[in-house]
């Protein structure tokens, strides 16, 4: 043997398992001529390789820099151990028993190979709609449990065909080790079924029936990847319009699916980096520009000038489209804020009175997740929404540490675990006071506990007492909690997902938190670290006639804030006319449940409104993403902006930049060009809060956090103008700015705090 052969032992861990690692791996030892073997372990992937020292430390560069699209490498370890003379190299297949530590895939839309496959009539796999490989397919949603084989999936009620296990066991072929690998002969079946649930069509009888429903402008709910959808042809008005009035949504924008890239292009205006989000593996709703003229009904995203669109992502969207002429309307079939229907009884209960018919199939989904949703903003492709084929990837951290539950706050909730130097974020769990929602939410963190096999040491929860995710960590569940404030979470969690410890200037901009002093914070400028903050600054706090009833209709924030801004004397505008003004009036001279509020959503609720905009909402933030889209394509002429001292904090002025408004308003400048002017004057007077706080601080980094970052002209003009100022800028790029991020700050803060008082 000649003395510079040597052998390697090398671990990996990360998403190695269903995502073909273990044929990669074997490819690459006999491209590079080594013995040896691979095999999945309990802790990912282990390999050993054997040959001449240059050429092993060459398959392990290739190794790392080569990975399948769909693995993601964690850990990597390796280490000499003896030569075993090994003579070829192989693919070990006992299986793995014990705990394992290594991650499940996202769910993976269709692949370019399988397409070609299902539109193939020589294929055995033709028109099958759950064709598969090891490059997609459903991964986290079929899952019950580790480690990842067939056994611990949805597809154990399957038996693999002869055809299916030869392919399934041969490391040459695309479906080695396709965990949900299956045809025609051996897996799950498509029937359309009528809308009691009665079965009515099988296989592919069943796809033209349902096409044929959609054509006739009638209401489909389909079982999908993350769960059911509701379906109408977006081309027709009149059935755009009836799944509205029965899902009681009214104005909400509809996201619509197509087909391919092409089809997309017909419908929005799309760069490059747009076209490639849409077309990932996580087939991602994403937000972008209507294109004129386009077929789409007016009633599928009403006075919005952006289309959430989507590609057919599994094998049955793709083969539905293909009996179709035009887009379809995709909704979670739910209502508003329920969780996602997963279950075929279960929905058939729960949407009959909404579906005029059922495709439904015999795969059962196991965890359950909406569309992600995503739009381009400050250069990048952000989430709005993590769901499907996100979760349950994970955010890199920087450091390692206990584990810790975040758990999030109320609407638009998610729950976050921290494991090692990795958080793992949940999927968008809804509004958990609704109580179906509420049990998602207990379902998921106890499936987050067992796949990642972790304990956590703490709950970190919102301050906010009235939560059902507080009473929950405080009242039932036995593990130690803390309690976080909101805006304090926004800005970890920011800092978090950059890596960064801090301490930064937080810019926190949303609709509303629970301040330590009971009133209700949005609007504030922090500055702080994982382990505290303080109050800088915030907007000048106003009064919300009625709290919740304010939210809902902007003009009485439009009319409270003018009250406020000109001492009672409120001007004529035009659009106090039609509202019954008096009994607010009266509610805010004598101070009746008006909650003070510092909240920037609520400011851009009360321009709307005061500008001809917005008047009652039909779903949130409506009355804001409806002004910034007034304001596009751009910025105007600032307002003069004040900042007022207020004893340890500063404030923001809001009366002077009311009335400034309310002046323009009244001489009849439009929406637009008071947009325009507003967003300016926040750039600016957000950019000077953030210049006195690191004057007085030194503090040069600046995080942006918040649902008014949905905003992407704020966004952009802000970051731009803390650019040439001189700041360094951490914005969100894997988690939603909204309440979506809260989770992972809340644990990054509650592991601060644990390792604090361990050292302590
Ligand atoms: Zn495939
Ligand atoms: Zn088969
Ligand atoms: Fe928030």
């Amino acid at each position: 043997m000649p003395d510079n052969i040597l052998r390697r032992k090398i671990s990996v861990n990360g998403i190695v398992q269903g995502v073909g690692f273990r044929p990669f791996v074997y490819k690459l030892a006999k491209r590079y001529g080594l013995t040896g073997q691979v095999a999945n372990t309990t802790a990912g992937v282990g390999i050993e390789v054997e040959g001449p020292a240059a050429t092993v430390a060459s398959f392990e560069r290739s190794l790392q820099e080569e990975v399948p699209p769909q693995a993601v490498l964690l850990d990597y370890r390796s280490e000499a151990v003896p030569v075993g003379g090994t003579t070829d190299f192989i693919i070990d297949l006992s299986t793995v028993s014990g705990s394992a530590a290594t991650l499940v895939a996202p769910d993976l839309a269709l692949c370019r190979d399988c397409l070609a496959e299902l539109f193939d009539p020589a294929d055995r796999r033709y028109r099958y709609p759950f064709i598969n490989c090891t490059n997609c397919g459903p991964r986290y949603s079929i899952v019950t449990g580790i480690p990842y084989d067939r056994a611990a999936t949805a597809m154990r009620h399957f038996a693999m065909c002869p055809a299916c296990r030869l392919e399934y066991l041969d490391p040459a072929n695309r479906r080695f080790h396709a965990q949900p690998n299956a045809c025609h002969d051996c897996g799950p079946q498509v029937a359309l079924c009528d809308s009691k649930g009665q079965l009515v069509m099988s296989r592919h009888q069943a796809v033209v029936g349902a096409a044929a429903l959609l054509a006739e402008g009638r209401i489909l709910a389909i079982k999908g990847l993350g769960g059911f959808h509701l379906a109408v042809d977006a081309a027709n008005e009149a059935a755009v319009r009836l799944l509205r009035q029965r899902k009681k949504r009214e104005e909400k924008p509809l996201a619509v699916m197509v087909a391919d890239l092409t089809a997309a292009n017909r419908l929005c205006l799309l760069d490059k980096a747009e076209e490639e989000a849409l077309a990932s593996t996580a087939a991602p709703i994403l937000l972008a520009p209507f294109r004129a003229g386009n077929n789409i009904a007016s009633s599928v995203a009403p006075f919005v000038a952006r289309l959430g669109l989507m590609l057919a992502y599994t094998p049955l969207h793709q083969l539905l489209l293909r009996e179709l002429p035009g887009p379809l309307v995709m909704t979670s079939a739910n209502l508003s804020e329920e969780p996602i229907c997963i279950d075929n009884n279960e929905a058939v209960a729960r949407l009959s009175g909404i579906a005029d018919g059922f495709l439904v199939h015999d795969r059962e989904i196991y965890m359950r997740s909406d569309d992600a949703v995503v739009v381009k903003m400050a250069g990048g492709i952000r989430p709005l929404r993590r769901g499907r084929g996100y979760v349950p990837r994970p955010v890199p951290l920087a450091g390692d540490g206990p584990a810790i539950l975040g758990i999030g706050g109320e609407l638009k909730n998610t729950v976050c675990l921290l494991k090692g130097t990795q958080a793992f974020p949940s999927q968008h769990l809804g509004d958990i006071k609704n109580l179906d929602a509420y049990g998602f939410f207990k379902e998921t963190i106890a499936h987050l506990k067992k796949i990642f096999a972790v304990v956590p040491q703490l709950v970190v929860h919102d301050l906010h007492p009235a939560y059902l995710s507080t009473r929950w960590a405080t009242e039932e569940q036995p593990l130690p909690v803390l309690a976080v404030q909101h805006h304090h979470a926004h800005l970890a969690s920011c800092l978090a997902e950059n890596q960064e410890a801090g301490p930064v200037i937080g810019v926190i901009l949303d609709g509303s938190g629970y301040g330590p002093d009971g009133t209700v914070w949005g609007g504030e400028i922090l500055l702080g670290d994982f382990s505290g903050f303080s109050r800088r600054g915030c907007l000048e706090p106003m009064p919300l006639p009625g709290g919740d009833a304010a939210v809902k209709a902007p003009w009485r924030t439009a009319l409270a804030y003018l009250e406020v801004a000109y001492g009672g004397k409120v001007p004529g505008l035009p659009f106090l006319a039609g509202h019954e003004v008096e009994p607010v009036r009266e509610m805010l001279r004598h101070n009746l449940n008006c909650p003070l509020t510092s909240s920037c959503g609520r400011l851009f609720d009360a321009v709307a409104a005061m500008g001809g905009g917005r008047q009652v909402i039909a779903y949130e933030g409506q009355a804001a993403i409806e002004l910034m889209e007034a304001a596009l394509p751009g910025l105007g002429e600032p307002y003069r902006w004040d900042i007022l001292e207020n004893g340890d904090i500063f404030y923001l002025g809001v009366r002077s930049l009311i009335r400034q408004i309310a002046e323009d308003v009244g001489g009849g400048v439009s929406l637009p060009s008071v947009s325009q002017r507003f967003h300016r004057t926040l750039v600016e007077m957000l950019t000077g809060a953030a210049e006195r706080v690191r004057e007085s601080s030194g503090v040069n980094t600046v995080a942006l956090s918040g649902g008014v970052f949905n905003n992407y002209l704020l966004l952009e003009g802000l970051v731009a103008l803390l650019t040439a100022r001189g700041f360094d800028v951490l914005i969100h790029a894997q988690l939603p700015p909204g309440d979506g991020c809260l989770a992972l700050g809340q644990a990054m803060i509650g592991r601060q705090y644990l390792m604090a008082s361990q050292t302590a």
